[in-house]
């Protein structure tokens, strides 16, 4: 494929380290942007993150203004259960594991769910607001499970 754009180097908005970037997107020395293409600190620039720093923009899971905070107060990029919540509400679908084992949750125009990826539903609510409140994996609550769960992404 032809590449019309100039590859520029320019320092992260984050912690300052040197990353490239095309038409304002982070990208790898080759100028492809793959989801693997975070700088060092957790951060991949957007095009979009920049226009709107308030706003989650993918594949980042806080967004910009946040991330600028926490790299400052020395916390990680990381995403809280709120922010978990956030990110579902932009995305309406994500992946995280518990206890080893892959779990999706799913937003759509009927409910809100947590299923065993490739298996079944776990728990299903009407309301986004229900959910944050309820969500649970064997009856135990996920915002009491959240230090637990890991590798919280976007679904594939
Ligand atoms: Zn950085």
């Amino acid at each position: 494929m032809k590449k019309t754009g100039k590859i520029e180097l320019e320092k992260c908005p984050i912690c300052g380290r040197m990353i490239f970037t095309l038409y304002g997107n982070q990208v790898d020395q080759n100028g492809e942007r793959s989801d693997g293409c975070f700088c060092q600190c957790g951060w991949h620039k957007t095009c979009g993150g920049e226009l709107k720093p308030d706003k989650i923009d993918f594949p980042n899971h806080i967004s910009l203004n946040e991330a600028k905070r926490r790299f400052q107060a020395k916390q990680p990029l990381t995403p809280t259960y709120d922010d978990f919540i956030a990110m579902l509400r932009y995305w309406t679908e994500i992946q995280f594991f518990y206890l080893g084992i892959k779990y999706g949750v799913c937003l759509d125009r009927e409910s809100v769910y947590i299923y065993v990826w490739g298996g079944d539903v776990v728990c299903e609510y009407p309301t986004i607001e229900e959910f944050a409140a309820k969500a649970n994996i064997n009856g135990m609550l996920l915002k009491d499970l959240w230090p637990q769960i890991k590798d919280v992404d976007w679904a594939e």
